[in-house]
């Protein structure tokens, strides 16, 4: 028996952003964390990440809601996360406390420069690394650009981060033990410039306020669980265990994206699909045609 069969109360969730209609993948990727909680009697719970204000929409997270009812998928609770900024903020309160965070004036332009003239910059599992350019920055000069008004965004210093934590464990379903890789993303950002907190916290912050003791999602978010890990540890928070599973593909082997047209649960529905159907098709590992597990 795996952990993720562990006799035990579970609690899943399912964290879509409402950034455009979820599509198969997203159908496939809440059947697996709902059904993991029901078949154990545990609570499949929904948490909509709603924290990019630029890319959000109400008529997403509306989507999202009609899209699982399609699927015949009930939540036995739901978070927004647009409501929860006082939590994220405390929660950076406490990093900063720690001094295991620092401000980051770099733009994208000023990141790209800095890398283009690096002979060799580290790569991550999404490219590569910040170069650490504003984690040496004396206090006075950090100091007064905020107080100037200057944009900055918050990034953890991973180097220091473990150095308080010391080395670092998450267990993965599939892989077993995992030691924390620093390397896997560097020094994230934990609060953007244009965001109340990033992914990277709030998906923390709210694992752990919704009592997530399984977290199922997709293959693409495996390295950020090194950085999850780290910040869970820092926060006193408890680490839930991880399943990631393979990515629904397209025809050329690329994941679908919210943009795939055809392949929205939504389109799927206004062409008529039974949803109850899909969901069972889905559950058996079987897929419209073109499309797979990756
Ligand atoms: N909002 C994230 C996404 O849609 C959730 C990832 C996760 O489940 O942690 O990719």
């Amino acid at each position: 028996m795996s952990e993720m069969e562990a006799p035990q109360h579970l609690v899943t969730r399912f964290a879509p952003s409402p950034t455009g209609r979820l599509h198969i993948g997203h159908g496939y990727s809440a059947l697996l964390a709902h059904d993991l909680a029901r078949k154990s009697g545990g609570a499949f719970l929904l948490r909509i990440e709603d924290t990019d204000i630029t890319r959000c929409r109400p008529a997403f997270t509306e989507g999202i809601y009609d899209d699982l009812r399609w699927l015949g998928i009930g939540w036995d609770g739901l978070l927004i996360q647009s409501t929860r900024l006082t939590a994220y903020d405390a929660a950076l309160a406490r990093l900063k406390a720690l001094g295991v965070v620092y401000p980051c004036f770099c733009t994208r332009g000023d990141i790209a420069r800095e890398l283009a003239a690096s002979l060799h910059a580290p790569h991550g599992a999404d490219g590569p690394l910040y170069p650490g350019t504003c984690r040496a920055l004396p206090a006075d000069e950090r100091a007064a650009r905020i107080a100037r008004g200057e944009p900055h965004s918050w990034r953890l210093d991973m180097g220091a981060a473990l150095a308080r934590t010391g080395p670092l464990i998450w267990t993965d379903d599939a892989v077993g033990a995992v030691p924390v890789d620093p390397l896997a993303l560097g020094d994230l950002i934990v609060k953007g410039r244009d965001r109340p907190a990033s992914y990277h916290l709030a998906v923390v912050v709210d694992d752990a306020a919704q009592g997530i003791t399984h977290v199922v999602r997709g293959q693409d978010v495996f390295a950020s669980t090194h950085a999850h890990r780290t910040l869970q540890a820092l926060l006193g928070l408890p680490t839930p265990l991880y399943r990631h599973h393979a990515l629904v593909v397209d025809a050329a082997g690329k994941r679908l994206a919210k943009r795939s047209a055809g392949l929205s649960l939504a389109e799927l529905r206004a062409q008529g699909v039974d949803g109850a159907r899909l969901a069972a098709d889905l559950r058996e590992n079987r897929f419209p045609v073109g499309i797979s597990l990756g």
